[in-house]
């Protein structure tokens, strides 16, 4: 439900508090960005709606296709009253998103250059592999799958964790044209089984252990576990792939099925190290992944080969203002679509040079994320909100003992970053110099949909700000009508964009239900969003969370950022929960800064910031203490949950199976009544 027409006037005025603190690019940084003015902008952006067609075809041109693509570039039905939703991009195109990655970009003479800096969980354990060695390797995993049987449109589970080997694997599907459909290696046995029963894969590649920080994770034993859940269920897999990780666990030590497990460098490294490309179609599937299940069961979100790469390299290029010199380092695990999409492709397909991490950015201490920007120089860091804030909680310490001078961007992803988080990300982190890409996109959305271009406008913490080229956002009411200007509503996508998801595996049905049909004629993103007067976007948190207090539509982002604008309060969850007299309440579940205690006095401190910064009218009727909260895998709060610790729903709870460390559920249940 959106905020009402009155209630966006309210929500105005308290986006307008944030605005005094427009923050703007340096001069500097905005001569040598790709959009270095707002009005550069605005001229491309004119003509990627106007033409879309045109303007993708140019950046398209930039890309090997084995063959053009046909007219026309695309063709869409965004709505369901006209038929079948459909969506193509440069059909006809005949490609490969492998080649494009590697071969192009050694061909261009980048072949001695780094693709990936390995940093293992120890401090000091590190590889690297330069484009001609990851081609290498690339292709010899490609000559085995094709050697085993695996072919185009065949699926392949990959469940490994930030080894070199899972980049090494997604690009090795793509290159023979299989779709690969990666499992965050964090997940359960039966989850595995669920998406090994969904898609039906010829092979399963895993490894056999993994550490992160100072524990030990068996992920073949996880798997064998799903491998028989999964036979159980009539689908057998004929080979698991296994990896030896051996600083984690030796070989001898794992469990082994004879006939059907083999060990990756049994095999792997005794095939050639060239292999020729499947060339695809540019609407041939790239890859099938599922959304991180933070409002129920996940979808198998289904994206195609071209569309997604013209994309993924064009968002990641304009807005982290990459340049052939940058270090880029996303923290993102290539288990979720950050992972995908900004770890694997759009750095690859750019010929960028890349670290890929295997551990905890608390692992052996709260310094580790900069030591590493000090070792390998990074300049792009792309992370997400919640790592920001426990980062924050730790203390400045931790960040100011390195010297953090090669960064040049920041970039944040995955929820509404906090105003105060944002501030502390910029100030502390990029000693105030660096401009901050807050990213809003989805796995559905492939790529980056609303995202400042560094250097082009100046950022409103805890704003998106404005849309890439070629989206078009809208704010509907909830009959769906459009809303101009300034206003609050629901968050639409009137148009096609090239990475668009195409379906959701197997069931062309849910996909047009979940996202098409609330609004017909738009994309529903299940977002509810504000626009403020200069046509910035601000992210206000998932529809299905908004609060309904005496009529009063509130979105969980703005509660949440208010209260974490306290200086002791480093991360809240607001829910909604039954209220005689307004309907809904606000419960506010609150974890607080390092070594600070809770008291009486801190809790109507927190509700006094929560009247100053929006009204009265949001100020929570309860504070509850949180030394942790639920959180998905991926860092996500699975505000579900909380709603029923909140309504003391207890035996409702659910599936608590999927976070990231279900024992903080208890720890919460036990703190109800502080
Ligand atoms: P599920 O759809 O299964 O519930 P999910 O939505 O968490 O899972 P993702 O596709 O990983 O799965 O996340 C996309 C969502 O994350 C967006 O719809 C939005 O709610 C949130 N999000 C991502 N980036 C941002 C951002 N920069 N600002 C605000 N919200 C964001
Ligand atoms: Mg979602």
């Amino acid at each position: 439900m959106a905020p009402s027409t009155k209630n966006s006037v309210i929500l105005g005025e308290a986006l307008a508090s944030e605005e005094v603190n427009l923050v703007f690019p340096t001069e500097d940084f905005s001569r040598q960005a790709h959009v270095s003015s707002i009005q550069k902008y605005g001229e491309k952006y004119g003509r990627s709606v106007e033409d879309p067609a045109g303007f993708w075809s140019d950046i398209a041109s930039e890309f090997y296709w084995k063959q053009k693509w046909g007219q026309p570039v695309y063709t869409e039905n965004l709505d369901i009253r006209k038929g079948k939703i459909n969506i193509e991009w440069f059909k006809g195109g005949k490609t490969n998103i492998c080649y494009n990655c590697l071969d192009r970009n050694i061909k261009g003479g980048n072949g001695d250059k780094i693709a990936i800096y390995w940093e293992g969980n120890e401090p000091g354990h590190d590889a690297s592999l330069t484009y001609n060695q990851l081609l290498a390797r690339v292709c010899q995993l490609a000559n085995y799958l094709k050697d085993i049987g695996v072919g185009k449109g065949d699926p392949v589970i990959i469940y490994l964790p930030m080894l070199m080997e899972l980049p090494i694997a997604m690009l090795a599907c793509a290159r023979i044209g299989a779709i690969h459909s990666v499992v965050f290696a964090g997940f359960s046995a039966e989850s595995i089984a669920q998406r090994i029963m969904d898609c039906k894969p010829k092979v399963v590649i895993t490894c056999n252990a993994v550490r992160r920080g100072p524990k030990t994770i068996f992920l073949k034993d996880i798997v064998d576990a799903a491998l028989i859940e999964s036979a159980q269920n009539g689908i057998n897999i004929d080979v698991c792939l296994t990896f030896e990780n051996e600083s984690a666990l030796k070989k001898e030590m794992t469990k082994w099925v004879e006939g059907r497990d083999i060990w990756w460098q049994d095999v792997v490294p005794k095939y050639p190290v060239t292999c020729e490309v499947e060339w695809v179609d540019a609407e041939d599937p790239l890859f099938l992944l599922y959304t991180s299940g933070s409002t129920g069961k996940p979808k198998g979100v289904f994206h195609t080969t071209g569309g997604y790469m013209v994309y993924t390299a064009t968002t990641f290029k304009y807005a982290f203002d990459y340049k052939p010199k940058d270090i880029y380092w996303c923290t993102a695990d290539c288990g979720w679509i950050t992972g995908h999409s900004y770890v694997t492709y759009g750095p690859l397909l750019n010929g960028a040079t890349n670290v890929v991490f295997e551990g905890v950015p608390n692992y052996p201490d709260a310094g580790r994320c900069w030591d590493i920007v000090d070792k390998y120089k990074v300049s792009i860091f792309y992370t997400a909100p919640t790592l920001v804030r426990s980062l924050m909680r730790e203390g400045d310490e931790y960040v100011t003992r390195y010297s953090r001078k090669s960064l040049r961007v920041l970039g944040s992803v995955g929820e509404p970053i906090n105003p105060s988080a944002w501030r502390w990300f910029s100030n502390v982190v990029g000693d105030g110099r660096c401009p901050i890409s807050d990213t809003w996109w989805q796995t559905e959305t492939g790529g980056f949909m609303i995202t400042p271009l560094p250097g082009a406008w100046p950022q409103k913490p805890g704003s998106a700000t404005l849309p890439f080229f070629g989206v078009q956002p809208v704010i509907v009411d909830e009959k769906g009508v459009e809303l101009e200007g300034e206003c609050s509503g629901y968050l639409c996508v009137k148009s096609s964009w090239p990475s668009a998801f195409r379906t959701l595996y197997g069931d062309h049905e849910r996909y047009q239900t979940t996202y098409f049909s609330a609004f017909p004629g738009y994309y529903f993103t299940g977002d509810g969003c504000n626009r403020d007067k200069d046509g910035y976007y601000w992210l206000t948190g998932r529809v299905d969370d908004v609060i309904n207090v005496s009529g009063h539509r509130i979105g969980t982002a703005e509660v949440e950022s208010a209260l974490v604008s306290h200086p002791q309060c480093v991360e809240a969850a607001v829910v909604g929960v039954e209220h005689e007299v307004k309907g809904q309440g606000i419960y506010a579940f609150v974890t607080l800064a390092e070594g600070v205690p809770y008291s009486e006095e801190l809790r109507k401190s927190l509700i006094k910031v929560v009247r100053e910064k929006i009204g009265a009218f949001a100020a929570p009727d309860k504070i509850h203490w949180a030394p942790g909260l639920p959180k998905t895998r991926s860092g996500k709060i699975m505000r579900r949950i909380l709603r029923k610790i909140a309504s003391k729903s207890l035996d409702e709870l659910g599936d608590t199976s999927t976070l990231a460390d279900p024992s903080v559920v208890d720890q919460l249940i036990a703190l109800a009544d502080c």
